[in-house]
């Protein structure tokens, strides 16, 4: 009997985007998947939930922005309509409203970056600070996301970045520390260099419309997730939940053959993992098996962030001028972010009252408190922001403590990150952490390896066709031009000059 993929078995790991994009593709190529999920629900770290009075929570609002092409072609083919139009969105500090954005795909269009540069409204933030930036557009045209531009970038802190190409204090503290808070979850200091200008160029600054964003209309595991799995049954592939991987068992060549989850082992001619970095360091760390590679022991040098996702019912409408607000200032080493859940998200719509989620992200010092006096403090900084908050009364509040949740791109950790492929040759890795020439980050990034690992997996067992995925936009000529120039002198001046300073 010739070989067909539905004898072939794939045991997928973790069911967030990555890990249900991967289980999608190879379930439509007709392989036997099994996508197993420690959570009672898919999602990941977009899984939403209902509280026990009905309401629905989730672990912190998810932006969906221009450039994440193969979500939003998914969502296509998948005939949903999750999301809400492109909003504009502020940013305040103690002091006030700083910032106001455009949608920036209405404005006339301008070469990148002038566009992010003219069109953005600072209320403060003189012009003179805002030039100040210039000189940085050395290293943005520097860093092309290749690997040597990686090793370059990734052991100098962001700060330091800011710090020698001479921006000023107050464009750092207003503008580019704000953006790495909710970018990157950590701030400057905390942050590879590399990283800053890989997340920067891709969110904000290679083409004008970057920037722009949707959001969901309600949970992203309600909107998106859930008719999702349903289309995954659908082509054959199984979901199971309340499956918590803990090792891998190798046949006598290396390759793995079996998924261990408790008490069950299932078989499998490939594996992809699809778990955050806190995910697979404790799989590591209770594996027999992984724990003889370096690559996967060398995971304990790279960590995960605190964020904290609350959600608070207040008594009447406070009128919150734009739905996204993202905040700085308040704490020095967190940022947060707050929503107008009643223009965002259908189920609130018709609420007597607001409904606000404020989403704290490097919140360490702010899990350790309780929900009440979480509470307080997002009502006073709210306050703070529209002070008509602060006669609002809260009437209900849900808080979320997503202990080490998000990536922590820190400075060094680069040569730590895995790439797809791992020394076992059927096992493949995915998730918003993993190296890829893609380009994209967050939610897209995961999705992107998830259909890299599965095209990985085609290729190893020649059954199927691959997932086309779509790439980011190319530079715009006047980048490509820089970046061929800069190339070439880098170039000669390597071939110059002995290789003796450090990267
Ligand atoms: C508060 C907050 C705000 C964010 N805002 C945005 C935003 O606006 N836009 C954006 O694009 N991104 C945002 N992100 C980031 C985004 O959520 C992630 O980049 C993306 O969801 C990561 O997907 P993933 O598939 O790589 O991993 P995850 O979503 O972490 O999924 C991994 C899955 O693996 C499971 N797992 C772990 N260990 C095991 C095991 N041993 N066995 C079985 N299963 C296991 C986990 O339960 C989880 O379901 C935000 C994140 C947070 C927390």
């Amino acid at each position: 009997m010739p070989e067909t993929s539905q004898q072939k078995r794939i045991v997928v790991v973790g069911a967030g985007w990555a890990g249900l994009g991967a289980t999608y593709h190879l379930a439509k190529q007709g392989y036997d998947v099994t996508l197993l999920e420690a959570a009672p629900y898919p999602g990941g770290l977009v899984a939403g939930w209902k509280t026990p009075l009905g309401r629905s929570v989730e672990g912190g609002i998810h932006g969906f922005w221009y450039p994440y092409y193969n979500i939003f072609n998914l969502v296509n083919a998948l005939d949903l309509d999750p999301f809400t139009p492109f909003t504009r969105s502020s940013q305040y500090s103690p002091f006030g409203l700083e910032v106001e954005s455009p949608i920036f795909q209405n404005e006339p269009r301008l070469p990148t970056p002038l566009g992010t540069f003219i069109y953005t409204r600072f209320q403060r933030l003189p012009l003179i600070d805002r030039l100040s930036a210039l000189p940085l557009l050395y290293a943005v045209v520097d860093f092309d996301n290749s690997h040597e531009a990686w090793q370059r970038y990734d052991k100098v802190t962001a700060r330091e970045l800011f710090k020698q190409f001479g921006v000023s204090a107050r464009l750092y503290k207003d503008a580019f520390e704000p953006m790495l808070l909710v970018g990157l979850f950590a701030p400057g200091e905390q942050c590879s260099a590399a990283a800053a200008l890989g997340m920067l160029y891709y969110f904000i600054l290679a083409h004008q419309p970057d920037f722009d964003v949707v959001w969901c209309r309600g949970t992203v595991g309600e909107k998106i997730f859930k008719p999702w799995v349903e289309q995954v049954e659908k082509v054959g592939g199984k979901v199971l939940t309340n499956k918590r991987v803990d090792d891998l068992i190798l046949d006598e060549f290396g390759n793995a053959k079996a998924v261990v989850c408790g008490e069950e082992t299932f078989e499998a001619d490939a594996v992809i993992f699809g778990v955050s970095v806190s995910g697979i360091k404790k799989i590591v760390a209770g594996s027999k098996t992984l724990n003889r590679y370096s690559e996967f022991r060398d995971l304990n040098n790279l960590g995960g962030i605190d964020v904290l996702a609350t959600r608070l019912w207040f008594d009447r409408k406070v009128n919150v001028p734009l739905p996204s607000n993202a905040c700085f200032g308040f704490d020095p080493t967190t940022g947060w972010t707050f929503f107008d859940l009643n223009t965002l998200q259908d189920e609130y719509k018709d609420e007597t009252g607001s409904v606000i989620e404020a989403d704290f992200y490097h919140a360490n010092q702010l899990l350790p408190m309780t929900d009440d006096e979480i509470a307080t403090k997002v009502h006073r900084d709210l306050g703070t922001c529209i002070p008509e908050f602060r006669e609002a009364k809260i009437s209900v509040r849900s808080v979320i403590r997503v202990r080490q949740g998000v990536t922590h791109f820190a400075p060094g950790s680069y040569q730590y990150f895995l790439g797809a492929k791992t020394s076992i040759p059927n096992l493949f890795m995915s998730g918003d952490w993993i190296i890829t020439n893609h380009g994209s980050w967050s939610q897209e990034k995961a999705y992107v390896t998830g259909l890299e690992a599965a095209n990985l997996v085609i290729e190893r067992l020649n059954i199927g066709e691959k997932a086309a995925i779509i790439p980011i936009e190319p530079d715009e000529p006047h980048i490509q031009v820089a970046r061929s120039f800069n190339k070439t002198i880098r170039e000669i001046s390597r071939n110059l000059l002995p290789d003796f300073w450090l990267p």
